[in-house]
């Protein structure tokens, strides 16, 4: 469950075209078969949301209207489109000029095999996608249309997949589009990457980026009521493991009590806002006694986005990751690059933050402490210490390089602890970089990449990449495939693509 996204709201709509060259018998077909491959997708595990079967389109006033219906509802997050026949490209240009949500291009075919003893030249006309979406293709790329374009039979799991990539994507631009992240002060004093534009923010991606008083929180956290921390401490109880100091009657249980008040006020002053992400700074905390640690934990974890320091770039891309990954095992969170193990061919990275990482990232219970916080001068916070599980994750972080954002990926393993950490009291990951530490560190830093981070654990490289691609934005992969001077060759011609692209 992600925080205000629920997949079964939203869904794709499925247009094909053709023409009116062709006979009603033909056109039927054409309907028809339409009708089967939607439901191929619509039926497929891969493929979160339900795909909606639309009526043929055949001339550029239906195309179009189509376009301009599909903007207008909220439900839909995007539209695929099939040339069942031929349908003539020119006919496209006023819908695909007018088309506001994220593009997939199916190439496929009803059939899966030739009938090669039975084939006749009707078949040739009714079965012609080969071509038919080699022109539709022609004018997407000279429209310069964000897209996504998949190959194959709809039957076949791979191609499904690579749909609900694509539709992962297109939830993130959803969630970017509908955003408003609330700021509780300002970014941490003279720290850089954590800036940023925050009006180009929204020309770019939607999102809404606005500051309130941290004591306008504060005062909501004020006026919790008791019965309601009452509650939520019983349910701290049974989730996690508890330090006996914090039970009730407990010398430090009016800690806890206060983190209790702190989460159920954040929630409150987020759901009241319509807020489905948010910064806060330890520099800036007016009159709450604690830097929110185990509430800002648990949000995260019911899909939130969150930034530390005031960092409201990395709350866009936790929360974007969140509603990507929706109904997925695993979790996104913010996440730092800490500190090094540095034994030659055994790098690894130990990523954490003060208190800010989401239990989402561990399968295992939780043990729920508290600690004092070197900095920030207020009371010990309670938090939340887990060890991420082990698997596949990716960190990608968002740097604003003056005239455009810069997203940066690496593909990383989370691993097992190599040796208990019994005193580090932050929830905490361990990973192996691809495609090793040497590389993907020098990469990482002549890229200018944050220090902050979205670590996923429920979506791949796969899903950032049409992210990145339908939201117009710059995406540089440190992977297996990534070798040094590649990679700055990479940032050279992307430095002219992105400052020709530029409009007038
Ligand atoms: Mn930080």
């Amino acid at each position: 469950m992600t925080a205000h996204f629920n997949a079964a709201d939203y869904e794709v709509w499925f247009l094909t075209g053709s023409q009116d060259l062709y006979g009603e018998e033909t056109l039927r077909q054409v309907a028809e078969q339409s009708q089967q491959v939607a439901a191929l997708l619509d039926g497929a595990d891969a493929v979160p949301f339900r795909v909606v079967w639309k009526p043929v389109v055949k001339d550029p006033a239906s195309i179009k209207r189509a376009m301009l219906d599909a903007n207008s509802d909220d439900k839909v997050i995007g539209v695929i489109a099939w040339m069942h026949t031929f349908s003539p490209a020119k006919m496209w240009i006023g819908g695909l000029q007018a088309l506001d949500k994220p593009l997939l291009h199916l190439h496929t075919q009803a059939n899966v095999a030739l009938p090669w003893g039975e084939i006749d030249f009707d078949f040739m006309n009714l079965n012609q996608a080969a071509h038919g979406d080699r022109e539709f293709g022609y004018i997407e790329a000279r429209l310069g249309v964000p897209r996504v374009t998949v190959a194959g039979h709809a039957s076949d799991t791979r191609v499904q997949e690579r749909v609900g990539v694509w539709a992962r994507a297109a939830a993130g631009v959803h969630a970017t589009r509908s955003m408003k992240v609330a700021r509780f002060g300002d970014n941490m004093r003279f720290v850089a990457v954590t800036e940023g534009d925050k009006t180009e923010a929204e020309a770019r991606f939607g999102v809404q980026v606005n500051t309130w008083g941290i004591n306008e929180l504060a005062d909501a956290v004020d006026a919790v009521a008791e019965s309601d921390v009452d509650d939520l401490v019983d349910v701290y109880m049974t989730s996690y493991d508890v330090d006996a100091e914090l039970f009730p009657g407990a010398e430090r249980h009016e800690s806890l009590r206060y983190g209790a008040r702190l989460e159920v006020g954040l929630r409150s002053f987020l759901d009241a806002g319509g807020f489905t992400a948010f910064t806060d700074s330890f520099e800036d905390l007016g009159a709450l006694r604690q830097l929110p640690g185990l509430a800002v934990q648990r949000l995260m974890a019911d899909g939130y986005g969150f930034g530390a320091e005031g960092d409201w770039k990395t709350a866009v891309l936790v929360r974007t990751a969140a509603v990507m990954g929706d109904g997925l095992p695993g979790g996104a969170s913010l996440m730092e690059d800490y500190t090094y193990h540095l034994e030659p061919g055994n790098e690894l990275i130990l990523g954490a933050h003060m208190l800010e990482v989401s239990p989402s990232l561990s399968s295992a219970k939780a043990r729920l402490t508290i600690a004092p916080l070197g900095i920030g001068g207020k009371e010990d916070p309670v938090r939340l210490v887990f060890t991420a599980d082990p698997g596949p994750a990716i960190v990608v972080a968002m740097s604003d390089m003056r005239e455009r954002f810069r997203l940066v990926a690496n593909v990383v393993e989370n691993v097992e602890l190599p040796a208990p950490m019994p005193k580090l009291p932050v929830g905490h990951a361990v990973w192996k970089p691809q495609p090793d530490f040497y590389t993907s560190a020098t990469s990482w830093i002549t890229a200018g990449a944050a220090h902050h981070t979205v670590m996923s654990t429920q979506v791949g490289l796969d899903v950032f990449r049409d992210f990145a691609a339908l939201s117009g934005v710059e995406l540089l992969v440190i992977d297996n495939d990534t070798t040094i001077p590649g990679f700055e060759a990479q940032i050279r011609s992307n430095a002219a693509y992105y400052r020709l692209s530029q409009g007038l």
